[in-house]
C-alpha cells in the first residue's frame, strides 16, 4: 500500500438514537470506538413512539450536545419514527395500533405535514446540540413523493436512503451503494443479514456505509458480525464523515 491515506471512505451511523434506546446507544458508541473514535453519525429521532420525547434540558439532551461537541454528526431521522400518518384521519387510531410494524414515518406524508415535522424535529435538535443538523434521515429510509419535495426545500445538506446518499437541494448523488445493516425481528432475517454483511464488506465502492440499530445489541452473533464488519472496512478505508462528502 502507499503511503498516502486510502481514497475510499468508511461512513458509520447509529441509527434511532433516542431516550427510550439511551442504554444500546452507548454500547453500540463502545463497539464502533476502535474502529471509528467519533467519526459516526447518530440518526436523531425527536419523539420515537410519540412517547419518548427528547427534552431540552434533560440529561439526554446534554448527552447529545456532549456528543455533537466531540464531533458526532446529528441527524434528524424522522419525528415519531412510527408510520400512522395514513390511519389517523378517520379515527383509526385503533387501527394503527394493530399495525405497528410500520416504522416508514415518512412514506405517507403530504409534503405539508413532512415539512411541519422537519421544521419541528429540526428546531428541536438543534436547539438541543447548538448547531445546525448534518443532515436528515426517514424513518427505514422511506420516502414519500411529499417527503422528498419537503426536503428538497428544507436547506438540509445530506440525505440517503438504502441505495444512495444525495443533496436535497441540488438533487446530486453524493454516494451509491447498498448500507451494511442487520435485522433481528426474526430468526431469518437475521441470519440473512449476517450473510449480507459478510460479503458486503468487501465491495469495491468508494464510500461504504455501515448502519447499526440498538436492537442489534441483543444479538451476540450479530455483534460478532458487526465486529468483522468494522475490522474488514477498516483495511482499506478511512473512517469519514458523511460531510466529507460535500466538500
Ligand atoms: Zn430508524
Amino acid at each position: 500500500m502507499s503511503s498516502t491515506r486510502p481514497q475510499r471512505l468508511l461512513l458509520a451511523s447509529i441509527h434511532d438514537v433516542s431516550p427510550r434506546f439511551e442504554a444500546e446507544v452507548d454500547r453500540l458508541v463502545d463497539l464502533l470506538a476502535p474502529h471509528v473514535g467519533k467519526r459516526l453519525a447518530m440518526l436523531v429521532v425527536p419523539n420515537h413512539w410519540g412517547d419518548a420525547p427528547i427534552v431540552p434540558g434533560s440529561a439526554f439532551a446534554a448527552r447529545l450536545r456532549d456528543w455533537a461537541e466531540q464531533g458526532v454528526e446529528m441527524f434528524l431521522h424522522g419525528f415519531t419514527h412510527r408510520d400512522d400518518a395514513r390511519y389517523s384521519g378517520a379515527g383509526d387510531r385503533l387501527k394503527a395500533g394493530f399495525m405497528t410494524a410500520g416504522e416508514g414515518e415518512f412514506l405517507g406524508l403530504s409534503q405539508s405535514e413532512a415539512e411541519a415535522r422537519i421544521a419541528r424535529g429540526r428546531d428541536l435538535v438543534e436547539d438541543v446540540i447548538g448547531r445546525p443538523i448534518d443532515g436528515f434521515v426517514a424513518p427505514a429510509w422511506l420516502y414519500g413523493p411529499g417527503a422528498r419535495e419537503a426536503l428538497s426545500r428544507s436547506a438540509i445538506p445530506l440525505a440517503e436512503d438504502h441505495m444512495r446518499v444525495w443533496s436535497p437541494a441540488s438533487g446530486a448523488e453524493l454516494a451509491w451503494g447498498p448500507v451494511i445493516t442487520w435485522a433481528s425481528r426474526t430468526r431469518m432475517r437475521l441470519l440473512s443479514s449476517l450473510i449480507a454483511a459478510a460479503a458486503l464488506r468487501h465491495a469495491p465502492l468508494n464510500v461504504l456505509r455501515i448502519g447499526v440499530h440498538p436492537p442489534d445489541v441483543r444479538h451476540p452473533a450479530l455483534l460478532r458480525s458487526i465486529g468483522r464488519t468494522f475490522t474488514a472496512a477498516r483495511r482499506h478505508r478511512r473512517p469519514a464523515r458523511y460531510g466529507d462528502l460535500l466538500s
